[in-house]
């Protein structure tokens, strides 16, 4: 039996994803135990930064600490209002010039349909990997999160900037030739931006998820209001883990909910 906080998993990519999960002092490779039968149970509440049992407001803090941190500000989903290459603090201004005043990647991923999105250049693949993308592009790299952010919010005029959790999880095949698209894309941005933008790589990345069986219509699990669930483990995609009656697990929507997890061997 394993006991602890959920955090979103951790990835790294071979030829499939692979996925791990902590939980209290235990790091456990999630591929290895699929096809078994896992049961979930709802423990209580532990808020990722002040470790508060007090119930989880959002990404998997308190409501305190939610309004608080440097790393849940409006700007962190929304790039455009990064403010730090002017020096004007939001919330801690060395936090903020410590991630906004880095190399972000402007890109379009298919996970059900293209859609447009901001990232840190160091977290590509992996920004990718949790939106359960199959494939995807950089459109271009710029110096910082507020001229990337303003780039995005052009290119939403053209593409979705959400992802469909229902659609992602069906999807197991792209239908769009992402190298035009993205040629496409280019061509959108504003004049200001193109001039800053750097251009890399323009080969399609393409991602493959352990799933042995796609949902054809997958119903999300509330482990809250369920208190238990039973089932065998048949893939993770995102970050969800995908079970043989279509129930689906978002881990990281959950992050801050303390579980324990049994692990029946089949
Ligand atoms: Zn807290």
């Amino acid at each position: 039996m394993f006991k602890g906080v959920l955090n979103k998993m951790k990835t790294e990519i071979n030829d499939n994803v692979n996925y791990y999960l902590e939980l209290g002092d235990d790091f456990i490779n999630l591929n290895q135990i699929i096809n078994s039968k896992l049961e979930l149970n709802f423990e209580g509440y532990q808020c990722l930064n002040c470790s508060s049992d007090i119930q989880i407001y959002r990404q998997g803090h308190c409501k305190k600490c939610f309004f608080e941190l440097p790393s849940t500000a409006d700007w962190v989903m929304k790039p455009e209002l990064s403010k730090a290459h002017l020096n004007i603090e939001d919330r801690d201004l060395e936090f903020e010039k410590d991630v906004q005043l880095k190399p972000h990647i402007l890109y379009l991923a298919y996970s059900s349909n293209v859609k447009v999105g901001v990232t840190r250049k160091s977290q590509i693949p992996y920004r990718w990997i949790d939106q359960g993308a199959i494939n995807a592009i950089e459109i271009a790299e710029f110096p910082n999160r507020f001229l990337a952010g303003v780039s995005e919010v052009e290119l939403k005029k053209y593409y979705a900037d959400k992802t469909n959790w229902r659609e992602m999880l069906k999807t197991s095949q792209s239908t769009v030739e992402l190298e035009n698209e993205r040629e496409k894309a280019f061509e959108k941005l504003p004049v200001e931006s193109s001039e800053m933008a750097k251009s890399n790589n323009f080969s399609t990345f393409k991602i493959n998820y352990p799933v042995l069986k796609y949902p054809v219509k997958p119903k999300s699990l509330n482990i809250i209001k369920e208190k238990s669930f039973t089932n065998e483990l048949v893939g993770i995609k995102g970050q969800y883990l995908i079970f043989k009656d279509e129930t689906v697990f978002n881990i990281r929507s959950n992050e801050g909910v303390v579980i324990s997890l049994n692990i029946i061997k089949s």
